[in-house]
């Protein structure tokens, strides 16, 4: 298949979505695309007369940042309201909750990054812990396993909710959505949705 072709087919992929679909694609789907794909949904969301933000939002996705770089739009997150009590009492950040379940033949190991102020962050890492040791432990052997690297990982995970400077978790989740970060990062309202779907 010749080039041209292909590229057609892109532009014919993003003309059939609607605003909707391209825009999320735009904002949370673009890394690694080729710069013509870029290209090509650049041109959609002009000739569709969407926020040219958006544009941005997919270039933000295909560069690399340094730390200082990625801070800038930590610092973006740790100004909003906590998306948990709904304070602004304390500056954002984030950690990493591990939890397990076992049910009758599998054992669940679920991770997650959250994004909210200190103390509700020990707050997720504590509910984590409690419903591991409840419902975690009794399936053999995996949920015994998973039980105790899970207490673990909780523990470890839970020293840096109270750091001074956005922790690594802030960073790989504002990385994992760094396109929107871009495209709203002067709207507080969105971002506030962004870090309230975790
Ligand atoms: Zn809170």
């Amino acid at each position: 298949m010749s080039k041209g072709i292909d590229i057609q087919f892109v532009r014919e992929t993003y003309q059939r979505m609607t605003d909707k679909e391209l825009i999320r694609i735009a904002t949370q789907d673009a890394a690694g695309l080729t710069p013509e794909a870029q290209e090509v949904v650049k041109e959609e969301i002009e000739r569709r007369k969407l926020d040219t933000n958006i544009i941005k939002g997919v270039q933000a996705q295909n560069k690399s940042y340094t730390v200082e770089e990625i801070d800038e739009y930590c610092n973006l997150a740790r100004n909003l309201s906590c998306p948990i009590c709904e304070t602004n009492s304390a500056m954002l950040n984030a950690t990493r909750t591990s939890e397990v379940m076992s049910f009758i033949l599998f054992t669940q190991y679920k991770r997650q990054l959250k994004v909210a102020c200190p103390a509700c962050l020990d707050k997720a890492n504590n509910n984590a812990l409690i419903k591991t040791i409840i419902l975690g432990w009794w399936g053999i052997p995996w949920g015994f396993i998973r039980t105790i690297q899970a207490i673990g990982h909780n523990i470890k995970d839970k020293k840096t909710n109270h750091n001074n400077t956005p922790n690594d978790y802030l960073r790989s989740f504002v990385l994992s959505k760094i396109g929107q970060f871009e495209t709203y990062r002067d709207n507080k309202e969105m971002l506030q949705q962004i870090i309230s779907t975790e």
